[in-house]
């Protein structure tokens, strides 16, 4: 039995999941797909900063286009920590393109000015 609190939404209910992927506690269905997730193949979406070449805007955030799996984030922050933008970029643009070789993408999440250009 594994116990865990489930992440998906603010009510946090208290889940506990057997070696058979029972799951209790759960007050809706997403609760047991997060607990069986949790177990088979957890995953994150990341969020972090990169370096940017702009004085006044010196970082950019970042997030991840959707979920990774959870044991290559160490990996994937080592990545993001090389990463420099140097040019204009808008909200939602994709600063790395399939992020290593997850098939996700790295996303600005606020837009560069453009007077910086
Ligand atoms: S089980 Fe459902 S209600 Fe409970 S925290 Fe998860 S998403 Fe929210």
């Amino acid at each position: 039995m594994k116990s865990m609190t489930c992440i998906i939404c603010p009510v946090g209910c208290q889940l506990d999941i057997d070696q058979e992927m029972t799951v209790k506690g759960n007050r809706c269905p997403r609760g047991k797909a997060y607990a069986i997730t949790e177990m088979t193949n957890p995953t994150r979406t990341l969020t972090s900063t990169v370096k940017t070449v702009f004085k006044d805007v010196p970082r950019l955030p970042v997030k991840t286009s959707s979920p990774i799996p959870k044991g290559l984030i160490f990996e994937i922050m080592k990545d993001i920590d090389d990463i420099l933008v140097e040019k204009h970029v808008k909200i939602g643009d994709v600063i790395v393109k399939d992020i290593h070789h997850t098939g996700v993408d790295l996303i600005a999440t606020r837009s560069l000015p453009s007077q910086n250009l």
